[in-house]
């Protein structure tokens, strides 16, 4: 799967670079032939020749081990070399910065946490994420880290990393996030909305939604396997869905938002109402939008996860008509999955 390439700031010559390193990554420890890689991705068997020589040259790619064939010599497998290069991802939570470093092939090699207030002033907020990358990054070549992803509270506009206006974050109005954070670390970087960041934390269904509840509630979509942003790059604000007229006023200023309603129930200790009625506003997502798998995670959520897990559950089977046809697949998102998500924004330099 691939993200919008307008959000991306290609590294790779082009677009077959990334295809060839995707399906080098794909096939993980076990490694890949050339002329696997020409059957997967439709490339000339010349054209692979001139591309792994090139990720060779590179670091990219390494050469490791041998399929012997059934025929003919044995053919050499390809694979990537995950410590060739590194990627950030940092999620600026209302309360907390997180902050992951993970190498090419996704996993985590370094990671840290610093309280936060998003109500106050944006600069020192940037200024310590700007240490805490110093941190990460000390000692690393320069040339081997690809880029810092940027996942915070929207609306955002992730195509130019401008943020408008947040709820509950005044003084970050018409921030220029990018820039102030690539003029702070040197680092190419990337912002993305905090859920869409969650969504594209691991690869999953071609339908799939990421939904967080946390000090907001939110979701990222994936429709027909491609990132769904919107027309200016807001889609997801589940939240913000009318569940009850007379209900709660919610912190963007309407009454009855479904974010409300879970809010005010987990601060009334209620938390089996906020599950049920979070079920309502997930089946009524899976009944728009025909979403085959749904990650939860945030930590409000997660730290109930058996209850909302199974509210969620019975709301799907008692709203979508017929779960055997249109079944769910319920999954837990890990606690890092927006900071990853926005590594992975950076990882796309190279893979698309
Ligand atoms: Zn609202």
């Amino acid at each position: 799967m691939t993200t919008d390439s307008a959000l991306n700031l290609t590294l790779v010559r082009d677009r077959n670079d990334a295809a060839v390193l995707r399906a080098v990554r794909a096939r993980g420890e076990s490694g890949i032939s050339r002329v696997q890689l020409a059957a997967g991705t439709g490339l000339t068997a010349q054209a692979i020749s001139k591309i792994t020589a090139r990720l060779l040259g590179e670091g990219l790619l390494t050469e490791a081990g041998r399929l012997a064939g059934a025929t003919g010599k044995p053919r050499t497998l390809l694979r990537l070399v995950p410590d060739a290069r590194c990627a950030l991802g940092a999620h600026l939570g209302r309360s907390e910065l997180r902050l992951v470093r993970v190498d090419l092939g996704g996993a985590v090699t370094g990671r840290s946490a610093a309280p936060a207030d998003l109500r106050g002033e944006a600069g020192p907020v940037l200024d310590r994420l700007a240490a805490m990358v110093r941190e990460l990054t000390a000692g690393l070549d320069p040339a081997q880290v690809l880029g810092l992803g940027v996942a915070c509270p929207g609306p955002l506009d992730a195509r130019d990393g401008v943020l408008h206006e947040v709820t509950g974050m005044p003084h970050w109005r018409g921030l220029r996030l990018r820039e102030e954070m690539a003029a702070r670390t040197g680092l190419p970087v990337l912002v993305e909305k905090d859920t869409t960041a969650g969504v594209l934390s691991r690869l999953g269904a071609d339908h799939r939604a990421y939904v967080f509840l946390g000090e907001g509630l939110g979701a990222g979509l994936v429709l027909g396997g491609r990132v769904h942003r919107g027309a200016r790059t807001n889609a997801g604000e589940f939240g913000h869905q009318c569940v009850d007229r007379a209900g709660p006023v919610c912190a963007c200023g309407a009454r009855g938002c479904l974010e409300a309603v879970c809010l005010a129930a987990l601060r009334a200790g209620r938390p089996a109402d906020a599950a049920q009625a979070l079920g309502v506003g997930v089946a009524n997502l899976v009944r728009l939008l025909d979403i085959e798998e749904v990650l939860l995670g945030g930590d409000a959520l997660l730290d109930s996860a058996d209850l909302f897990e199974s509210a969620i559950r019975a709301e799907l089977a008692a709203r979508v008509p017929d779960p055997t046809w249109q079944p769910v697949t319920l999954t837990r998102a890990p606690r890092l999955a927006v900071p990853l998500g926005a590594a992975g924004l950076a990882l796309g330099r190279v893979f698309g």
